[in-house]
């Protein structure tokens, strides 16, 4: 399928309290230029130098995500405009974002990045030094924390990812409680495999990148 008819099938496919992210990650600005004309606005990147040079030559009212792993010297590259960071994964970058944003007088959208997989990647935060992050936000002015981004496993067994995201939901049903904030309603979970079962399971935005713009050229 092309990426205009695939943008276009997820965009009926998806319930209205579903938000997709179209991660455009290692593809070039034509592919960004397609998924655009066909509707979509929101995009996912991972990588600032790659998000700095692709944003001056694309339309202006593109809603731009940082989904990857951010690094606290490249954070004021992209605070001037990123509309979420989705990967907040410890205090330290919750307290440099915090800086920037207070430089330029902006409160930065964020999501909290939980570590729910079984298996060992880097990043994320678990459950408990989430909880201890969010009792603490009253020091982090300049951000704004606006909900919870989780990755499955990645494996076969649906049971185990259906586990996983259902976990992350009860987090983010306990946190929304406890921060009581209506700006506190996202929940970044699914990607190009498991995008369905993180639906089901009450995911707001799905993070969609292989299925609509092929596979990566690193
Ligand atoms: C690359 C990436 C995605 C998209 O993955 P696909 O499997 O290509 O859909 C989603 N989320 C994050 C955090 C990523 O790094």
């Amino acid at each position: 399928m092309s990426i205009t008819s695939e943008i276009q099938h997820l965009h009926q496919k998806l319930p209205a309290t579903t938000r997709l992210v179209a991660v455009s990650k290692f593809h070039p600005v034509e592919a960004i230029e397609e998924a655009y004309a066909a509707g979509q606005r929101i995009f996912g990147e991972s990588r600032v130098q790659e998000l700095c040079e692709k944003r001056p030559v694309l339309p202006q009212n593109i809603e731009w995500h940082f989904i990857g792993h951010l690094q606290t010297n490249k954070i004021k590259q992209i605070v001037p405009f990123v509309s979420l960071i989705h990967g907040v994964d410890s205090a330290k970058l919750l307290k440099e974002i915090n800086k920037e944003g207070e430089k330029i007088g902006r409160v930065v959208p964020c999501l909290l990045q939980i570590f729910v997989a079984q298996e060992e990647t880097k990043f994320g935060l678990s459950p408990d030094e989430c909880r201890a992050l969010v009792r603490n936000l009253e020091h982090f002015p300049n951000v704004q924390i606006c909900g919870l981004m989780g990755m499955a496993s990645l494996t076969d067994n649906q049971a185990q990812i259906r586990a996983e995201f259902e976990q992350l939901k009860a987090l983010f049903d306990e946190l929304k409680t406890t921060i009581n904030n209506s700006a506190f309603k996202e929940l970044s979970m699914g990607m190009s495999e498991d995008y369905p079962l993180a639906v089901e399971c009450g995911s707001t935005m799905v993070r969609i990148g292989s299925r609509i713009f092929g596979f990566r050229q690193y």
